[in-house]
């Protein structure tokens, strides 16, 4: 088995997600006792989060890159970056520690091709929905975004940092986000991106009829797929 180099803490709240459902994907698979090997670097939010308000990406490009040559240090064969918005900076990442990383837009553009998904809403914060960073490698894949309008992508991107990355899962939240899926469905999306790795913290599959894409459960999936290769 590989060992997984995670950078965390882009919130904690989900990366105690990804940690659980890498552990469980690695007990399904191999049964016993079996659990992953893990290396995980967890970054303290807030200094993340004022460098990315200042559009500082080079700073967080700084933090991330001595966390990746740690996590290397500390024995992974391969990285994750425990969010979306960060993947901003991945090429950098990538390139100066020279590791393989498992791109989170690549694991979810193979997940939608698999099953045929051409034109996708995206959800995640107003970095992740607005600029090319995310998007372009959808798009090199043949899958068409759409995202929400100025005023819902507002909403989307408040209730990530003041809410959900803070642990705090609001019921009137949840209605915005549904209204929100809904509004890509009737703009021609054929399943919506959680493009926002806490997104999953408020919204399940089960709350609407449109086909969820989930980024952090399928980045852990492809993960352990790669680990047990
Ligand atoms: N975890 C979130 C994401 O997947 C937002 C936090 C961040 O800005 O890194 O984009």
């Amino acid at each position: 088995m590989k060992t997984i180099g995670l950078i965390g803490g882009m919130s904690w709240e989900s990366t105690q997600t990804y940690y659980r459902l890498i552990n469980q994907n690695v007990r399904e698979q191999l049964g016993g006792l079996h659990s992953a090997k893990v290396v995980l670097y967890s970054l303290d939010f807030a200094e993340i989060e004022v460098l990315q308000r200042n559009g500082d990406w080079e700073g967080t490009e700084k933090i991330l890159i001595s966390a990746a040559q740690s996590v290397k240090a500390g024995g992974a064969d391969f990285l994750l970056i425990c969010t979306n918005t960060m993947h901003k900076v991945a090429p950098q990442v990538q390139q100066a520690s020279n590791m393989p990383l498992l791109h989170i837009a690549d694991a979810t553009a193979k997940a939608l091709k698999q099953d045929g998904v051409t034109s996708v809403g995206l959800l995640g914060t107003r970095f992740t929905m607005e600029q090319t960073f995310y998007r372009e490698r959808l798009e090199q894949q043949d899958i068409s975004v759409i995202i929400p309008d100025d005023n819902e992508r507002d909403a989307v991107h408040r209730i990530i940092y003041e809410e959900l990355c803070r642990g705090i899962i609001n019921p009137d939240s949840k209605v915005a986000y549904l209204d929100i899926i809904g509004s890509l469905a009737a703009s021609g999306a054929q399943a919506v991106i959680l493009g926002c790795t806490e997104i999953n913290l408020l919204i399940q599959a089960s709350d609407t009829q449109v086909a969820l894409y989930d980024t952090t459960e399928i980045h852990a999936a492809q993960a352990v797929e790669l680990a047990l290769k």
